[in-house]
């Protein structure tokens, strides 16, 4: 798993900022979303705040992209996580097309039926604004 970026809520002002991840050295997947990534630097272009970290556990975030659908938690890392769920649950990528990534190996079950593929599309579409 590679460094990357998240977009996550800033804890002074609420406003999007900036996380910079890195992994923990545990393999994830996505039903266990937070547990293999820390945020080590958090930037918020609003209000200027910046939290680092040099423990394992990182800075504490909450992701700027989550939703509550059908009783199951949505989340989207970034922009890219986002368009390659998009394009996955919109039927124009094959799973075995994603990046090499850990996120993209167990979807849960909720999110593989496809009736409830255009609730969760028109959701994404909303987190990418
Ligand atoms: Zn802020």
């Amino acid at each position: 798993m590679k460094t990357a970026k998240y977009a996550v809520r800033c804890s002074a002002c609420t406003g999007r900022a900036v996380a910079n991840m890195h992994p923990s050295g545990v393999r994830g997947t996505y039903r266990e979303e937070t547990c293999h990534m820390v945020a080590k630097k958090i930037i918020c272009s609003s209000c200027g705040c910046v939290q680092v970290s040099e423990t394992a556990d990182g800075v504490p975030y909450e992701l700027w992209s989550k939703a509550n659908i059908l009783g199951n938690f949505l989340w989207v890392n970034n922009e890219a996580h986002g368009r390659a769920l998009l394009e996955w649950t919109e039927g124009s990528r094959e799973r075995k097309d994603f990046p090499d990534s850990a996120y993209y190996e167990v979807l849960p079950g909720w999110l593989l039926n496809a009736k409830h593929r255009p609730l969760v599309a028109k959701k994404i579409r909303e987190f990418l604004g």
